[in-house]
């Protein structure tokens, strides 16, 4: 039996899937990225190493390992498979993680935005199997966005496609880390809501200091943190809509853990949608939830590692 391994690297734990030609994960773990990924000089190494002790743990060989993929929080350039921005992992900034761990480890290693990968384990297992068009938007901390056009990720010409968070959504509105005034991720968001929730603290004699208060005040009907977070999700409204006019998917797939937090933003953005968009657009358009949660990464990782793989010797 030969297998892939899907790998999700973030700030603070690496995740690692012993995927099967069947897409079933047939193992994981999850290690401390602090351990393993300690410098820019130590990553390859460490990562390697990481690698190895998995499959020996397993009992597997290197050649029944066909390809690996790993998602990271940044953005990579293609055209020499460096990562050059990762924020919240800035060891790995220019480093060029592929073409390294393949040398290392003699096994084609292929690395992506880590959202577009979630969205492509989605599509591929989950949520959006068999539309053409899909868009994949997750609202935790910031905002994620991974496209599925013409059935394939959709990463444009440098890589950084699908910057749904940073579509300028107020003018001249709230100054964004991105440089950019008004962005939609500070409108609806962890980040946002944290803020939201701090300044009706204050304003309005509330003990709350982060997104997680102001939701949970909201599960109780607050009248304060009602309003605020029907006015955030009517910004994700927003921006979906615009999405939708320029893309017209015939799904959009809305997750992440403000989401889950408060399930009813999903009818919020449909409330927007319908009375913003042309009947002909929303009319066949599916807002779902996604399906596999934190297994999606690992396994688009290994869809991706498979597809990337098809043409290298
Ligand atoms: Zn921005």
């Amino acid at each position: 039996m030969a297998y892939r391994l899907g790998i999700d690297i973030g700030g603070t734990k690496i995740a690692i899937g012993l995927v099967d030609d069947d897409g079933e994960i047939v193992h994981q773990g999850k290690f401390a990225t602090g351990e393993t990924i300690r410098s820019y000089d130590e990553a390859v190494p460490g990562l390697g190493g990481l690698i190895r002790s998995f499959c020996e743990h397993l009992g597997l060989e290197a050649a029944q390992i066909r390809s690996i993929g790993i998602g990271i929080p940044g953005v990579i350039d293609y055209s020499v498979q460096t990562i050059t921005s990762c924020p919240n992992l800035s060891a790995l900034d220019n480093l060029a993680l592929g073409p390294c761990l393949t040398e290392e480890l003699k096994i084609p290693v292929w690395v992506e935005n880590d959202v577009n990968l979630i969205a492509l384990g989605e599509y591929h297992y989950g949520r959006g199997q068999g539309c053409s068009d899909a868009a994949y938007i997750f609202v935790g901390t910031g905002i994620g966005c991974g496209l599925i056009l013409n059935k394939d990720l959709y990463a444009g010409s440098n890589g950084t496609a699908g910057e749904f968070g940073h579509m300028t959504i107020v003018p001249d509105g709230l100054q964004c880390g991105c440089g950019n005034r008004g962005c939609l991720e500070m409108y609806c968001s962890g980040k946002a809501l944290t803020l939201k929730a701090q300044e009706a603290a204050v304003a309005h004699s509330r003990g709350w200091s982060s997104a997680y208060e102001l939701i949970q005040a909201g599960r109780e009907g607050d009248p304060v943190a009602l309003p605020i977070l029907e006015e955030s999700f009517r910004y994700l409204g927003m921006g979906i809509a615009n999405l939708v006019n320029l893309l017209n998917p015939a799904m959009v797939v809305l997750g992440g853990g403000i989401l889950t937090g408060w399930p009813a933003g999903l009818q919020t953005v449909q409330d927007v949608l319908r009375s913003s968009l042309r009947e002909i657009f929303w009319r066949h358009l599916q807002i779902e939830y996604p399906l596999l949660g934190e297994k999606a990464g690992l396994l688009g990782a290994a869809v991706y590692a498979r597809s990337k793989a098809a043409g290298w010797s």
